[in-house]
């Protein structure tokens, strides 16, 4: 009944515009509410009055409810900028450009195309996806793996000066079309084959435009260090900002390991670097289950990994390599911490282990035995996997790091969409329920900051998004902090955040009492 006398208000200002003051001034007025801006200082209650697309009045004293469209009570309720996630698998986003798995969690802007992936061209893709109509607003990486199997397929060798210039070329045109900086995936093909001069050269590229560099580093498990040496090295010669994304120790040997990379991550700050993390809060990777698989008997793809295994001593120097990685990086040592998650050959399988796998099947639960199910079921198309391979101390040791941010890994998903992480639905409500109200690793002001304000900043947008102030975009998230959290499991990720009752994007309301509505106010946005 309110909502409709509202609406009626809107419709009569619309007609009468000089009605001014007296009726419409704000589209929207968020009352009562306890604004924590992103910036990392402390709470205040404030009034947000907002028009069209920004935030137009901040109040510490009442405004006037009738001088706005829409009233918001946030009595009770903080009040924050909309959430920005640093590392955001966006790919469905034509099937899902609703971006619901992520809008629900108070995203109001994402980061595509991390890990060296990411769309090309770029111009068209952000113009497709605007047409779209978007539920929150996206940007984009350009991807070192895109480029580089554009010039070079999955070739395993360095680039010749032709193919490096035309990557150069590609990067440049990239950061032309908006991109925000260059992403790499060197633990990937074809990324993997390439040397660090390589990327050096590339993220000059982007950094002559102005963009950053983020990194999913070499290795992440045994080769930790030197992979995040590689990263450091990269920031200084190349001169670009840096992100270490989704920052872990993979691994038992490795658990513990976060003391040192973030003793170097201050070290080279401390010489001048700009170097940064983001992470998500869980103590499970999510990638494919390739990744289990020596690179080198990739290179080609699919076909040549057939003919590699099908030579009896190539086979057998491939599946004592993916016995190492089962033993000592995402294996965990243990098959019952490689999980599936959506497997197109065998929906069966999602959800449950390599190990069920190896039961089912009768072949034993050896290492030996999981590297032949691990090669078979690349050879059937692979699958999304989740690894449960992470300690909870460095989970919280690098979430406590002054300079990490949070980011989610997250692919845009919904329900029936196989058995993903629960990150994809849970990262930011995981962290202001999970690690500010239960375990107290951040105050409630350190994990918005870490969730606006830092990222805005990292991006180039600051005094536009992740700030509550005049100014700045409405894209705003309101939350119960008593409430805020995510159910999402590892068995049944496909459960929406709670206590996030209102999201609002560049002033539209998208989450309305904890309901999507039909507002696609989303932008793609271009790097200026
Ligand atoms: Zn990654």
């Amino acid at each position: 009944m309110k909502r409709s006398v509202l609406g009626m208000l809107v419709a009569y200002g619309a007609l009468a515009a000089p009605l001014g003051a007296q009726g419409t001034e704000w589209t929207l007025l968020i009352r009562n509410g306890t604004v924590v801006d992103g910036t990392n200082s402390g709470r205040y209650r404030a009034d947000i009055a907002v028009k069209d697309d920004r935030i137009v009045a901040l109040s510490r004293t009442p405004l006037d409810a009738r001088r706005a469209a829409r009233v918001i009570d946030a009595d009770g309720l903080i009040v924050a900028p909309g959430f920005i996630d640093m590392h955001a698998h966006l790919e469905p986003l034509m099937q899902r450009p609703d971006a619901k798995s992520h809008v629900t969690q108070g995203v109001t802007l994402a980061l595509g195309g991390p890990d060296g992936s990411g769309p090309f061209p770029l111009s068209a893709y952000l113009d497709s996806a605007q047409a779209k109509g978007l539920g929150m607003n996206v940007a984009y990486l350009v991807g070192h793996n895109t480029v580089r199997r554009r010039v070079m397929g999955t070739a395993d060798r360095a680039p010749t000066s032709a193919e490096l210039q035309q990557m150069t070329d590609l990067i440049r045109r990239g950061m032309g079309d908006g991109a925000f900086g260059i992403s790499t995936g060197l633990r990937y093909v074809p990324g993997f084959y390439s040397k660090i001069d390589e990327v050096i050269a590339l993220s000059r590229a982007a950094a002559d435009s102005g963009g950053i560099y983020t990194s999913h580093l070499r290795e992440e498990g045994l080769g930790l260090m030197e992979g995040v040496a590689e990263a450091i090295a990269i920031a200084r010669e190349a001169r670009i900002p840096v992100v270490l994304t989704h920052h872990k120790a993979v691994g038992q040997p490795m658990w513990g390991k976060s003391v040192e990379t973030l003793r170097m991550v201050d070290e080279a700050r401390a010489a001048g670097l700009d170097v940064m993390i983001d992470q998500y809060p869980y103590t499970a990777s999510s990638t494919g289950l390739a990744v289990l698989i020596p690179p080198w008997a990739l290179a080609g793809g699919t076909r040549e990994l057939e003919k590699r295994v099908a030579d009896p001593m190539l086979r057998d120097s491939i599946e004592r390599g993916i016995v190492e990685y089962l033993k000592t990086d995402r294996g965990g040592g243990d098959t019952r911490r490689v999980q599936f998650g959506r497997v197109t050959w065998d929906t069966t399988l999602e959800g449950k282990t390599l190990f069920d796998w190896a039961e089912r099947r009768g072949v034993g639960t050896s290492l030996e035995a999981a590297a032949k199910l691990v090669i078979e079921g690349e050879l059937k198309g692979g699958a999304s996997m989740i690894y449960h391979v992470i300690d909870e101390g460095d989970v919280r040791r690098i979430m406590a790091h002054p300079q990490t941010m949070i980011a989610s890994d997250g692919r845009l998903t919904g329900p029936g969409d196989g058995v993903p992480h629960p990150r994809a639905y849970g990262t930011f409500p995981r962290v202001l329920g999970e690690y500010v109200r239960v375990q107290r690793v951040l105050t409630l002001e350190q994990a918005v900051h870490k969730m606006t304000g830092m990222p805005a900043k990292r991006l180039g947008l600051q005094g536009q998004r992740g700030c509550v102030a005049v100014g700045c975009f409405a894209d705003i998230t309101v939350f119960d902090a008593d409430r805020v959290g995510s159910p999402a499991t590892f068995t049944q990720p496909h459960q929406y955040a709670e206590g996030i009752p209102f999201v609002v994007v560049n002033g539209q309301v998208v989450i309305d009492n904890g309901q999507m509505t039909t507002a696609r106010p989303g932008r793609a946005l271009r790097r200026k």
